[in-house]
Parts: structure tokens; sequence; C-alpha cells
């Protein structure tokens, strides 16, 4: 099992749902066309490590990509949950970073299979300590950044984000009940970029401070 902190307790961590162009510039930079509503995917909590831990580039792949997400933090659990009581569900944010195997999800697009692969490997998904949504009054408003080596490779703002976290909610708990320890990755920015043995990356989010990992075979 995949434990989180918070507030001193362990929290049990769900599936993690991820979001697909939900910024503009990115589905451009990937030359993905922009959907009407949320789309998402799923990785495995096995995907998780903490600050201070390592991403391991698996030998199937020879081009690993960073993605830098506010993550949202699920507290209630929901189904069919309406957008005006969505945010009810939240229980904190933090900054996930969605490692991803650019090659082998490139190729899987090609063919019509899923991502599960390009997205799944242990150590693909490096989170922050969660922070309770009082702490951050405006989640739209929050720079969000990602730095390999101490230079900059992703920079905007949530402000940026094309849906509303209450409409991510709702969209995907049409499909599938949330529960307490569910993770939503929101997607991603522009300036996703290779990262390779020996690299430091460092995330950041206004309010939700740093997140450091390395890299390693
Ligand atoms: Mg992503």
């Amino acid at each position: 099992m995949t434990y989180l902190n918070f507030n001193g307790a362990e929290l049990e961590v769900g599936k993690i749902v991820c979001l697909l162009r939900s910024y503009a510039a990115h589905a451009e930079e990937m030359g993905s066309v922009l959907l009407d509503e949320p789309d998402f995917f799923l990785k495995p909590p096995t995907t998780i490590i903490r600050d201070g831990q390592d991403i391991i580039i698996p030998k199937e792949s020879n081009m690993v990509h960073h993605e830098v997400e506010l993550a949202v933090i699920i507290g209630k659990e929901g189904h069919f949950i309406p957008k005006e009581h969505a945010m009810k569900h939240v229980l904190g944010y933090s900054i996930l970073i969605d490692v991803t195997a650019r090659d082998i999800q490139a190729q899987a697009k090609k063919d019509g299979r899923p991502w599960t692969v390009s997205k799944g490997f242990d150590t693909f998904a490096p989170m922050s300590s969660i922070v309770p949504k009082s702490k951050i009054n405006d989640p739209y408003g929050l720079d969000i950044w990602l730095k390999v080596n101490g230079e900059y490779r992703q920079k905007s703002n949530t402000s940026l984000l094309l849906f509303k976290i209450s409409e991510i909610i709702t969209s995907i708990s049409k499909v599938m009940t949330l529960e307490p320890g569910d993770i939503i990755a929101t997607g991603t920015p522009e300036g996703v970029s290779q990262i390779v043995p020996g690299d430091t990356v460092e995330a950041g989010i206004d309010g939700l401070g740093t997140l450091n990992v390395g890299v390693q075979e």
C-alpha cells in the first residue's frame, strides 16, 4: 500500500486520475486538439515517490519526460458529484510530476493502444506533501514551474487551466466513484522535456512549496 502524510496521519492513496490537454500551450506542443470536456487516464499508486527520492529511468524507454502538475487530493467519497458541491470533496493540494515514457506513449498512440505502460512505471509520480485546501485561497492564480539542473523547463500559471477543479471532479465522478486518498493530477503546462540519469529535478507551485527529486538508471 502507498501512504501519504496529512496533518500527522497516514492517508492511504487510492487511484491517481490524470487529466490530459488541460493547458492549451501543452496541447499545442504535443500537436493535440483541445477537448470540450475533461478526459483522463489512470496511474497506479505504486508510481508515487516522495521528496528526496529518485525517478528510475526504465530500460524500456529512451525518452522519459517530466510534466509538472497541480494535484488535488480527495477527502470525501462521491459519485455523480454536482459542480456546486465538488470543492467539498477536496482535502488539499500538492505538486505532482506526471513522469512519462514519451517514446512508449508515442508508439501506443500510433497503434491505438492504452497509455498505461508509458505512465505507469514505478517512481513515475513524485509528489510533495499535501497542503490543506484552506491554505490555498485561489487555486487558479498559482505559478507552476519545473527546473532541471537549476534551469527552467516549465513556467506557467494555473490561471491557464482550461477546466475548473469542480468541473474536473464532476466529469471524473460521472465515471468512477472518487474516494478519500484518490489524487487528481490536473495536467501539465508547456515545456515538457527529457530527463536523464544524473539530473536533478525541482518543481514548485505557489503555496505548496517545492519538490526535489533525482534521476537514476
Ligand atoms: Mg500529465
